[in-house]
């Protein structure tokens, strides 16, 4: 179906975004990381590439950007490490990818499509992953590429305690992700994350989780999620969002509002998720306080907002 539309959206995470901790120079460049996002998926859109070029470029210049929890400036393990997770889907044919607890690979996001397109597997999690990313040449950093020391000192407040945070104290999950319907008709989301600060036991959240973080199909939706991870396993959250339009021919926006506004938060599962439909439609939608968002559709302004 060539449609002729695009779309495009992506998130740097949910939570409580509390303003009196964003200075207005912070604030401005959140936006910033998030239009120039924006801007690199839209392009490929533009010139005719597909929707799954366009999620993983998006997603790609969040992790290279220390302000999210994704590739440079993940959060810290127990143990000081940083352990990544992403995942990529396609909607035309329900391929996908994902890789969890990866470390020292600069673009987790781009290992998880290598996962998709290079193997007959869906999911890699750790050594293994990476030997693969070895294989495909992928790019390795040292830890301190990571290091962010905002993130630092939030482990060291905690590093003796048996909390688990996620992303900032003040509750801001910093994961990134995109969706984007592409000129033909076709749609793709995907997810990156370093996870929760000072998680142990190679704790694992949604964002890899095929369904649960990460879904995409041409039948229904692109969704990408950001959140208690937890909670977002336990709800199936993209899928869910999918299912109610596919069984129940809900529309993309009371699919969105039935899961994050009303499911999640009766379980207590705070954050978000952006979704895309194939008519072009989207919808940023999230129970918390705020969400680092935007989006560009066809040739109209983006627009980038937080709360
Ligand atoms: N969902 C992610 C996780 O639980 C965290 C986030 O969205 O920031 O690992």
């Amino acid at each position: 179906m060539m449609t002729n539309k695009i779309s495009i959206a992506v998130h740097g995470g949910a939570g409580t975004i509390s303003k009196k901790l964003l200075t207005e120079e912070i604030e401005s460049a959140y936006l910033k990381g998030l239009k120039l996002a924006v801007d690199a998926g839209h392009k490929i859109l533009k010139e005719g590439g597909t929707a799954l070029d366009a999620v993983e470029a998006a997603v790609v210049v969040l992790e290279n950007n220390t302000l999210f929890n994704a590739g440079k400036g993940s959060v810290f393990t127990n143990q000081g490490l940083h352990e990544m997770d992403a995942s990529i889907m396609e909607g035309k044919n329900l391929m996908a990818g994902a890789v969890a607890g990866v470390r020292n690979i600069k673009n987790p996001v781009v290992l998880s499509r290598k996962v998709m397109e290079e193997t007959e597997h869906v999911f890699l999690c750790g050594l293994g992953a990476e030997e693969l990313a070895h294989k495909c040449n992928l790019e390795f950093m040292s830890p301190d590429y990571f290091f962010d020391s905002f993130r630092h000192d939030q482990w060291i407040a905690i590093r003796d305690t048996e909390t688990t945070q996620l992303d900032h104290s003040d509750k801001k999950f910093g994961t990134v992700g995109a969706v984007a319907l592409d000129a033909n008709g076709n749609i793709a989301a995907a997810t990156s994350t370093g996870g929760m600060t000072n998680k142990r036991y190679n704790r694992i959240g949604d964002t890899p989780i095929i369904g649960a973080g990460t879904y995409a199909n041409n039948k229904t939706c692109a969704v990408s999620c950001t959140g208690h991870g937890e909670f977002f396993i336990r709800s199936v959250v993209a899928y869910d969002v999918s299912c109610l339009m596919e069984y129940k021919g809900y529309s993309l926006k009371d699919a969105c509002n039935e899961v994050v506004k009303n499911k999640l938060v009766k379980i207590g599962g705070e954050g978000g998720l952006i979704a895309v439909d194939t008519k072009g439609n989207l919808e940023l939608c999230f129970n918390s306080e705020g969400m680092y968002r935007g989006y560009k559709q066809n040739d109209e302004e983006a627009v980038c907002s937080i709360y």
